[in-house]
């Protein structure tokens, strides 16, 4: 099973793809992870990105497109993958069209998780609270400031991909405001007819 996740930050994507990888054996694919762990580790790739996304902007196309080429190759993806971030722009869903299609790859789904962004803020500024009373270190980019321009970013540049893929006929959309238990149920439902097959 092979999917894409679409929504903004906070929208959900992270807690969903988990469920869906304790489901079906797939693996996560998350290149904001992926990108922090460059950071922490100090590669090529994560000076690179490091200042561009304390800044909430999008690190350039053909940084995380390589990224992905290399991830989606390795064994433990065979079975299938969420992508959770990625792509991020037209330029990086083309990229992965291609890089899909010469390995023989095809999508089974591109689900929306659909929230109103009044509620975003919230809900970030909740998970920041319960990262700190959990003792553990808190995101840099998830500063109110920082936030803004994130959500700019996938206003601008990120949500566009939900046309793109609904003029392929692949897109399907979830209410992303419902309760996780619900929205986890509304994907099972979208899941279970293409699993079938
Ligand atoms: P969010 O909670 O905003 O969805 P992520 O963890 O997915 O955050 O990404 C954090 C940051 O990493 C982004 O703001 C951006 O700078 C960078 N990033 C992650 N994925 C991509 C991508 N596909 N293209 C460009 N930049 C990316």
């Amino acid at each position: 099973m092979r999917l894409i996740l679409l929504g903004p930050p906070g929208a959900g994507k992270g807690t969903q793809s988990q469920r869906l990888v304790d489901k079906h054996g797939i693996v996560q694919l998350s290149t904001g992870d992926m990108l922090r762990a460059a950071v922490a580790a100090g590669t090529p790739v994560g000076l690179k990105a490091k200042s561009i996304m304390e800044a909430g902007q999008l690190v350039p196309d053909d940084v995380v497109v390589a990224i992905i080429a290399d991830r989606i190759g390795q064994p433990d993806a065979r079975k299938g993958f969420v992508l959770d971030g990625f792509p991020r722009t037209v330029p990086q869903a083309e990229a992965l069209d291609k890089l899909l299609a010469e390995r023989g790859l095809k999508l089974d789904a591109v689900i929306e998780l659909k929230v109103d962004e009044g509620i975003l803020i919230k809900r970030i500024e909740t998970r920041v609270a319960e990262m700190t009373a959990r003792g553990e270190k808190v995101r840099s980019d998830d500063k109110p400031e920082v936030l803004k321009g994130r959500l700019d970013a996938y206003r601008a540049q990120t949500a566009p991909l939900a046309g793109y893929y609904d003029a392929k006929g692949m897109l399907r959309s979830v209410d992303g405001m419902a309760p996780v238990d619900q929205v986890t149920a509304a994907l099972d439902g979208i899941l279970k007819p293409s699993s079938a097959v």
